[in-house]
């Protein structure tokens, strides 16, 4: 008796310094951020990694007793869904309302941005000067007729990408860009960004776009590599931004917990790590980001709240799919 109680203390005890998180984002990408925060605490961290539907899907199923502390995602379209679906409670955090900048994280603080990732234009350093581009809206243009290289409208990216063009152009001249952007389509749309990039170096097409560490990462493999980027709608809107970001779990047991490790995250410490080693923007602007991001200058984000982008994105696919983006 006295030993089934003592285990069962000891279990509670285990189950309070461990901190369980359910992540869509590649393990080996989130590894050095977990490693460093159970260095710095003592705390254990038990991962989980599924796709971001599976998840979504598992926390509602799992409900009260889900063991989830913190949910880790890649687009404010996901996240969006886990705050539609009260997957998420709201965090009250002076650390983080200081370290993330508003348009970075949910109104409500039911999820904060912790690192930033642009998509924007990519294009082929042979054969397109860079005078040639100009903005999204402009690869719709007929002078791109089989050049332009797109991946899938079934990513969320894409999506996220056609919901910001709603927001800011209405939906009939949304409309009208993507017919362009079909009808420039050099070959079938790419189901990532790193086949799309090596599909321009290869010259099957010229122009594409692209979340910008995906060009990094090939650069940091091979300086040389013969693509470009373009910083889109510079004299407009501004270039089209997303996050990677968290949110503490609505039935989390370890609230306080999960608290310290969205803190943690938002910290120059862990910023740095997502600059590094994930090759995306720090969410922090007080934190500087790795020297190959750093070489393509600064730019003019789209600042429209992120989390637009999660209420437009089922009209956005219904946009894509009438206009006929597979
Ligand atoms: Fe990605």
């Amino acid at each position: 008796m006295l030993a089934a109680l003592f285990s069962l203390a000891l279990s509670a005890e285990a189950q309070a310094d461990t901190l369980t998180v359910y992540s869509a984002r590649n393990e080996q990408l989130l590894k050095p951020l977990l490693d460093q925060f159970t260095k710095n605490s003592g705390t254990q961290v038990q991962l989980l990694t599924a796709s971001e539907a599976a998840l979504l899907a598992r926390l509602s199923a799992e409900g009260a007793s889900s063991p989830a502390d913190v949910l880790i995602t890649v687009d404010a379209g996901n996240l969006w869904q886990a705050v539609q679906k009260n997957l998420l409670q709201p965090l009250a955090s002076g650390v983080l309302e200081k370290n993330i900048p508003a348009h970075l994280r949910d109104p409500a603080n039911h999820w904060f941005g912790m690192s930033v990732r642009a998509r924007t234009i990519v294009y082929s350093k042979a054969r397109v000067p860079a005078g040639m581009l100009s903005t999204y809206e402009d690869l719709a243009d007929p002078k791109w007729r089989g050049k332009l290289c797109l991946r899938t409208s079934k990513k969320v990216y894409n999506q996220s990408l056609v919901a910001m063009m709603m927001q800011d152009l209405g939906e009939a001249k949304t409309e009208a860009v993507v017919k362009g952007w079909v009808a420039n389509l050099a070959t079938d749309v790419f189901s990532d960004d790193t086949a799309l990039l090596k599909a321009i170096a290869a010259g099957q097409c010229q122009v594409g776009i692209a979340n910008t560490y995906y060009l990094a990462r090939l650069l940091q493999a091979d300086a040389a590599f013969p693509v470009g980027l373009f910083w889109a709608n510079q004299a407009t809107t501004g270039v089209h931004v997303n996050v990677s970001g968290a949110g503490v779990a609505r039935h989390s047991k370890n609230p306080a917990l999960a608290r310290k490790f969205l803190e943690f995250l938002s910290s120059d410490e862990a910023q740095k790590i997502y600059s590094d080693k994930d090759l995306e923007f720090p969410a922090n602007p007080a934190v500087a980001a790795d020297s190959i991001i750093k070489s393509w200058g600064s730019f003019k984000p789209n600042v429209i709240n992120v989390s637009k982008a999660g209420e437009l994105q089922a009209a956005a696919t219904r946009l894509m799919d009438r206009a006929g983006y597979r």
